[in-house]
């Protein structure tokens, strides 16, 4: 792909955050809670006793996030019976847009993180009839997306601001130990590496071309600490490598192996959710196909037969039993 430089640093700011659709999307599935519930939401269920006798969680940690989601526009509260106190939670057309990026999210697990275990879950179509597995497309030519035929452009909601200080930000993230339990999870294992903040900060930069450890503090505003624990932690997951690129004084920058460029699917098909749902109409980055020289947004298709894959359409074969977990 082609690289664009770091955002200009302005002098008043000794660091700045950009504008991005990707982060703000990662914020709201980081919370481990909240993905758990998503995910138990796509495999069916709605009723709070379906909810908390699967992932068994506290019933205060359950209402809470059910709560939140709700406020988040992504599930509502629907009554099913006439004394309208008993209701169930379903998707919104927003929730439900998260699918794609649960799929890409698998997608990367299936080829990197299964360590050689047969894979957990399968995906049936139902346009088609095939087993199928999820592949990131161009919306404009439906051909497989690399990160070497994308171009950049800045959108109408491009722009930088201030870091956020600590007491802004979000809260820490809930465990990412719990996203496993209950059901083995090719998508939970992905949210496990890139799902911490800091960690996904530093792989957005990558794919802006930011290599140099003085450049990820520079553009991120992240404590040298920090940030030498994320790199060694990215570099022991295999997603990057550290190279020499001078000698005396000797110094090094970081790149991405083959798995960590894989990353990249999962990353503009979360860009896309977020421009569509979060930036209110201007997305802060254009991507162009370089194969059909259109702008496109990512699409998640059918590896058989090349259709968007909508929950409503995909069955699940699961190679496991949740009894078997609940030991
Ligand atoms: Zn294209
Ligand atoms: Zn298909």
């Amino acid at each position: 792909m082609s690289s664009i430089p770091p955002v200009e640093a302005e002098p008043r700011f000794a660091s700045l955050d950009r504008f991005c659709s990707v982060g703000r999307t990662v914020e709201i599935l980081s919370d481990a809670w909240s993905f758990l519930v998503l995910r138990e939401c796509f495999f069916g269920a709605r009723r709070f006793e379906a909810f908390q006798s699967v992932l068994k969680l506290p019933r205060n940690t359950l209402v809470k996030r059910l709560h939140k989601l709700t406020e988040l526009g992504l599930l509502r509260k629907v009554s099913y019976s006439a004394s309208a106190s008993r209701f169930e939670y379903r998707l919104t057309e927003q929730g439900r847009d998260l699918y794609p990026i649960m799929l890409a999210l698998l997608k990367f697990g299936n080829t990197w993180l299964s360590e050689g275990q047969p894979l957990p879950l399968e995906l049936i179509h139902k346009g088609c009839g095939k087993t199928c597995s999820p592949v990131v497309a161009c919306s404009d030519c439906n051909q497989p997306v690399d990160p070497h035929d994308v171009q950049y452009r800045n959108g109408p909601g491009a722009g930088s601001q201030p870091h956020a200080t600590e007491r802004t930000r979000s809260r820490r993230a809930s465990d990412p130990d719990i996203l496993e339990r209950v059901r083995p999870c090719l998508v939970a294992r992905s949210l496990k590496i890139i799902g911490d903040r800091w960690s996904f900060l530093l792989i957005r930069e990558m794919f802006f071309g930011v290599r140099r450890f003085d450049e990820f503090q520079a553009n991120l505003g992240i404590a040298s600490n920090i940030l030498t624990d994320r790199l060694q932690r990215l570099t022991e997951h295999g997603i990057i490598e550290k190279r020499q690129y001078q000698a005396r004084p000797d110094r090094y920058e970081y790149r991405f192996t083959e798995k960590g460029r894989d990353l990249y699917g999962s990353m503009i098909v979360m860009m896309r959710w977020g421009d569509k749902w979060l930036s209110r109409g201007k997305p802060p980055l254009v991507l162009r196909h370089r194969q059909c020289q259109q702008d496109f947004f990512a699409r998640v298709v059918c590896s058989e037969c090349g259709e968007e894959l909508d929950p409503r359409h995909v069955e699940y074969a699961l190679h496991y039993t949740l009894a078997d977990l609940a030991q």
